[in-house]
Formats: structure tokens, C-alpha cells, sequence
């Protein structure tokens, strides 16, 4: 069963926007203001070609540029080669998706179906398609990697991010998506069957790879956790001298289940008490290592004096622990603190698991569909409130986006003949 996106061989479609129909037609017929056109396109979007890597034709056609016309499904499309390294580039437009009948406009209502939690067969029934078509243009998406499609909006490589392993279902069969999150954009959102650290170091795997494909220097300083021992391990071979925290607000809910045959008013003013603990300990600015060990030592003699000293021993235990990686994300001011997005994301991503089931099968893509959908959460608009109205979570964390319309963003950026300008050529 596959779990990484597959790329047999380059794809070097491009989607470039011609506003309308009737421009496109225009174009169709002169060849020189077609490549002109193309051109003037990638240089708004600040990309360049996917030429190959030994060529120095400067990531964009030339006039010089060879191009061919030919009809695909009653549509004609232009091919473009690049003279130097005869790299073939394919421009799609707008109105085209990629290999597919389907109409934008259809596949738009679906895909934003599906992403708001519908099945894929009541999308399927909304756009009057089949359901294995939408599984079929959600994977299509999800074979150009996250990394590429963020990197192409400008963000930079994180340095600090969240990682945990959601726990979900293929058929009878229990599977794990690690995931890889800063604040409200996905970078990782992989497959495994099982929640060895082999396992998670091979998917984690894939977005270091991706990563360091863009940039050879990447580095990663700090990453947070729930503490599960196969994510901090697979993290840890991955990343060497990685920063390993865990997440403080987990500490907090964990609590109270530590605390055994003890009278409610008590379990609740202990977690009083381990919450101001937390939230001094965070206030200060110096020395918050060397603090929060000693506020630890005191509310072990806290518990042991009011709820006994089998409690306090527990407490005890389970601080030892744990502490390590609390020290950790106070230890560096720039490490998060809480998992509370990863665990938004996942909740987001959760709503369309279940139809995964129905469509699972023995070579099935399932890493590819689950890429998809982490485009669609990257890319179609959430924000509601009067700061971010309208913003997708790319443009919420700072990225840029083509245009103003997600389907055409989402068209044109997992599109695989794109780099951003400036970096290195792809093979
Ligand atoms: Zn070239």
C-alpha cells in the first residue's frame, strides 16, 4: 500500500490564469503573445519554470521557445519546450483541470463540500459526478507535496512545529496520520499502519526530505509533543539535537486523573494550585528552568500533605517523567506551548476521515488523498472575524497566494511546472 504521494515522472503542467474564455481563444491564435502572456503571468506570481536542472534558460521562455498546439477533449492546449534543455511545459488554463473532465466550477462546490465534512457521496451527488472521481481529483491534488505548494506562498521553512499522530481507521484496520503543524497551516499529514517510531521516522521522514529539498540548510530547533514515545524518538533520529517539549496544557488535564480516592473540593484546588504553577512559571522571564523544578518539588509536598502519600508518590513519578520535556519548552522562549492548533487541525481533518473507509483498498493512495485535503485546509478561506476575514490559513501565517479565488490558488499551485523565483531547478 503506497503512502507517499508517488511522482512517476516530472510533471511540468502549469495553470496560468487567462481572467476569461474569450482571452484564451484570442491568445490560441498567435504564438508569440501566448509565451508573452505566460511569461508576464509568472512574473506577477514571482515563479519561474521547473526547467531542468542543468539548464540556464533564466526559469522562463524565451521567444526562441518551441511551441506546439494540439486538442485534448474538443479543448486546445499549447505545449511550450524550452529551447536549451527541451524541458515540455503543458499550460493548462484556468478553465481546465488537469486530466479531468470536470469543470472547475463543479469541482470547486465539491471540494469545498467535502473539505466542510460531507461525504464524498453526497459531494459527488451535489456536482452530479461520481464519488470516485472527487477521490480521484483530491489525490491528483495532493501528488504535489506541502512543502512545495507553502514554500511557492513564500513561508518559510518552521523551525519550531508541533508533531502528533492522529489515531483513526482505515476498514477494521487502526491507522495513524502523523502530522506536522505551525499555527493554522499543515505541513505534514501522513499515513502509517503502525505507531512504531520506525513507522513515524519513515513519515515524518517525508517532510524532512521535502524540506531539505528546498533548502539544504533547513534546520529544525524545537518541536512539541504530547510526549508519546514513538513521536519524540522518530523526531529525535530525524533531527538530531532537536528540542523536544511537551505540551503544558496536557499536564493540566492529565492532573486530576492522577490524583486517586480523593474528595472532589481537593482534587479541584490542587488543579488550581498546578495551574498558577504553570502560569508563573511561564511569566517569568529568567532562570524559568531552575524556578519551575523547585515549584514542582513543592506541590509533590502539597499533594502528599493533602490528598496522602500514595498520590504523592504517583505525582512524583509522573513529574520525573515528564519534566524534561516542560523544561524544554521553557528553556526556549520561541518553542509553543500548547498543542491546541495541532489538535484544531486534526479535528478539521477528522470530520472527513471516516469517508476514507469506504474508499480504502489494497494500493489504494491514501497519502496522496490525505495531502489533498491538507491543501484544501491550507487554502480555502476559514477566517470569519473582521482581522482575517476571508483569509485562508496560508495567508493567516503570512504566505501569498495568487490570486483571490482558493480553487484557482489551489490550481495553480499544485501545479508541477512551478518554482518559486530564485531557487535552484528542479529534476
Ligand atoms: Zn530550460
Amino acid at each position: 500500500m503506497s503512502t507517499a504521494a508517488k511522482q512517476t515522472r516530472t510533471n511540468r503542467t502549469i495553470t496560468v490564469d487567462f481572467r476569461d474564455d474569450a482571452t484564451y481563444a484570442q491568445m490560441l491564435g498567435d504564438g508569440k503573445a501566448f509565451v508573452e502572456f505566460v511569461c508576464a503571468f509568472l512574473l506577477a506570481l514571482g515563479f519561474q519554470l521547473a526547467h531542468k536542472v542543468t539548464c540556464r534558460g533564466g526559469g522562463c521562455l524565451t521567444r526562441h521557445s518551441h511551441y506546439v498546439r494540439l486538442r485534448l477533449g474538443g479543448l486546445t492546449i499549447w505545449r511550450i519546450q524550452c529551447t536549451t534543455c527541451r524541458a515540455v511545459f503543458t499550460v493548462l488554463p484556468h478553465f481546465v483541470l488537469r486530466y479531468r473532465q470536470m469543470r472547475p466550477e463543479v469541482a470547486r462546490d465539491a471540494l469545498l463540500a467535502t473539505h466542510g465534512g460531507l461525504s464524498l457521496e453526497l459531494c459527488a451527488v451535489i456536482g452530479h459526478i461520481s464519488p470516485m472521481a472527487l477521490y480521484r481529483l483530491i489525490c491528483a491534488l495532493g501528488q504535489q507535496s506541502l512543502v512545495g505548494v507553502l514554500t511557492r506562498c513564500g513561508l518559510p521553512l518552521p523551525v519550531y512545529f508541533l508533531a502528533d499522530e492522529k489515531h483513526s481507521h482505515c476498514l477494521t484496520d487502526k491507522v495513524y496520520l502523523p502530522t506536522i503543524v505551525t499555527s493554522r497551516v499543515l505541513w505534514h499529514l501522513g499515513y502509517t499502519t503502525e505507531a512504531s517510531a520506525a513507522a513515524f521516522a519513515q513519515s515524518y521522514g517525508e517532510f524532512q526530505r521535502a524540506a531539505v529539498q528546498q533548502e539544504p540548510s533547513y534546520r529544525v530547533k524545537g518541536v512539541l509533543t504530547d510526549g508519546f514515545d514513538s513521536t519524540t524518538k522518530s523526531l529525535r533520529t530525524l533531527f538530531p539535537g532537536i528540542r523536544v517539549g511537551i505540551c503544558l496544557r496536557h499536564a493540566l488535564i492529565k492532573l486530576p486523573k492522577k490524583l486517586v480516592a480523593i474528595a472532589s473540593p481537593v482534587r479541584k484546588a490542587l488543579r488550581t494550585q498546578f495551574h498558577t504553577l504553570w502560569y508563573r512559571a511561564r511569566q517569568r522571564k529568567g532562570l524559568r528552568v531552575f524556578a519551575l523544578g523547585q515549584r514542582l518539588r513543592h506541590f509533590v509536598d502539597d499533594v502528599t500533605s493533602t490528598a496522602g502519600a500514595a498520590n504523592g508518590e504517583r505525582i512524583r513519578r509522573w513529574f520525573q517523567d515528564k519534566k524534561a520535556g516542560w523544561y524544554a519548552v521553557l528553556a526556549d522562549p520561541q518553542m509553543p506551548a500548547t498543542s491546541t492548533l495541532l489538535d484544531q487541525a486534526h479535528n478539521a481533518i477528522d470530520r472527513k476521515l471516516f469517508m476514507m473507509k469506504g474508499f480504502h483498498h489494497l494500493g489504494g493512495s491514501q497519502g496522496a488523498f490525505l495531502t489533498g485535503l491538507a491543501h484544501l485546509y491550507n487554502l480555502i478561506p476559514y477566517q470569519r472575524r473582521a482581522l482575517n476575514a476571508g483569509k485562508c490559513g496560508v495567508e493567516v501565517e503570512g504566505g501569498r497566494v495568487p490570486t483571490a479565488d482558493w480553487m484557482l490558488n489551489l490550481q495553480i499551485l499544485t501545479s508541477g511546472g512551478f518554482r518559486p523565483a530564485g531557487m535552484g531547478a528542479t529534476t
